[in-house]
């Protein structure tokens, strides 16, 4: 068998990027993919609509050790290229609020249109082969698997992370990077939902509500967000919860004790709604305070503000409805969240060809490197950009090129 210029390894959305890259300037590639299929995670994201890049400001999105990497990697392979790229793959996309998707709304039709454009370009994607071991030859590297070893000049580490995985999915790619001495940076959820102290039976699991959602260490106030909140049997989700995740999960790690602040009625200041509150009270005649939060707030909700209905006072009402703390306990871990801090130190990376500054010829994109982003298409961004910037430095120097 001849030996490709380029093997990837990990059949997902930087490695098949990179490999059309590569591909698509002459290199002869090889992907190894650890599961049944490629792709897997790209079907599930945006709650299986794709929600593939974000043409807002990249300002405060990205995280990790060294932010300015990810930005620098955004300059080299910007949003604009990407949706020109993915238009040359055929996926038109439409815009909401910043938020771009595939026109279709569906994940699957890009996930086709990306192996369409492999298979017209012969890259192989061996599937069930799972990377055990990356050595150094010289020159190139010799790639193991179970039943396997490849030898190729330059070799795409594009493994991802085992955000949402089941146990028995651990990841390697972070031991893989290591055992070639590359330095790693802890892997911690983020995008995850979290889990809070109870609030008491029946509890509000299965409401789903407006609010803010604040964090904080102690009285110190680290970030908030606004949107849908997702209130559950453990605790909170919600895209504003992803948000503030990454944050409270470093901080809980660190062993610092957390907590969050909703405001469940952003709308109006406390002062107006302590007025409403009172008008309400005025005009019911009526003292039971579940009676003036009809209306407001899902019922399910209402029993869990009013404190089972004993907050007669409407100043600690109002408090309630516009400050409701509760202790963090934990994150839900690895398992449920959509990707993970931490990962291959970036400064062993060049942000211009995601090479290793250790090793030339080795590439690493993606959610392996150790930068994370909030919600909104910036974690596909940042496998896309890393994707093409790893492909098109490998096929550089490759013979015909
Ligand atoms: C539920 C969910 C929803 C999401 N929604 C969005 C969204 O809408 N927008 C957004 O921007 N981001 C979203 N994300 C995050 C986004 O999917 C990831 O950040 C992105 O897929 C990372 O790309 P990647 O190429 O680094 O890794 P992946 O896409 O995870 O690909 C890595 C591949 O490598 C394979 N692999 C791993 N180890 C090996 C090995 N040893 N040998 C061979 N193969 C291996 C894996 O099986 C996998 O196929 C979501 C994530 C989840 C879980």
């Amino acid at each position: 068998m001849k030996n490709p210029d380029i093997l990837v390894v990990g059949g997902g959305a930087s490695g098949l990027i990179a490999a059309i890259t590569a591909a698509r300037r002459g290199a002869s590639v090889t992907v190894l993919e650890r599961s049944k299929k490629p792709l897997m995670k790209l079907l599930r994201t945006g709650n299986g609509r794709c929600n593939l890049t974000n043409t807002g400001s990249d300002r405060f999105v990205y995280h990790g050790t060294d932010p300015s990497f990810a930005h620098a990697v955004l300059k080299n392979f910007s949003v604009q290229e990407t949706i020109a790229l993915f238009l040359s793959l055929g996926v038109y996309t439409t815009n909401h609020d910043g938020w771009v998707y595939p026109y279709s709304e569906q994940a699957e039709s890009v996930a086709k249109n990306i192996l369409l454009e492999c298979s017209r370009l012969h890259i192989k994607i061996k599937n069930n082969e799972t990377v055990t071991s990356i050595v150094r030859t010289a020159p190139g590297f010799d790639v193991s698997t179970k039943t396997w070893t490849y030898h190729a000049d330059k070799v795409i580490l594009a493994t991802g992370s085992s955000a949402s995985l089941s146990d028995s999915e651990e990841e390697n790619g972070p031991s893989l990077a290591a055992e070639l001495g590359l330095p790693c940076v802890n892997r911690i959820p983020a995008l995850v939902p979290l889990i809070t102290e109870s609030v008491g039976k029946p509890g509000w699991a299965g409401v789903r509500v407006s609010g803010k959602v604040s964090l904080y260490t102690g009285d110190l106030f680290i970030s908030s967000e606004e949107g849908q909140l997702q209130l559950t049997d453990y605790g909170i989700s919600g895209i504003p919860v992803f948000c503030i995740s990454g944050n409270a999960a470093k901080l809980m790690d660190a062993g610092q004790s957390c907590s969050i602040k909703i405001d469940f009625f952003p709308d109006m200041d406390t002062e107006a709604l302590r007025a409403f509150l009172d008008f309400r009270k005025e005009s019911l005649r009526r003292n039971e305070p579940d009676l003036l939060l009809t209306g407001l707030f899902p019922e399910k909700l209402i029993p869990v503000l009013t404190r089972k209905n004993t907050l007669t006072d409407t100043r600690a009402l109002t408090q309630s409805i516009k400050s409701f703390r509760l202790k963090l306990k934990g994150t839900l871990g690895a398992r449920y969240a959509q990707v993970l801090g931490g990962g291959v130190a970036t400064d062993a990376v060049n942000a211009e060809t995601c090479e290793s500054r250790q090793h030339p010829g080795l590439f690493l994109t993606g959610e392996l490197l150790d930068i994370d982003a909030a919600c909104g298409g910036w974690n596909l961004q940042f496998a896309w950009s890393t994707g093409v910037l790893a492909g098109r430095a490998a096929a550089k120097e490759i013979d015909g090129v």
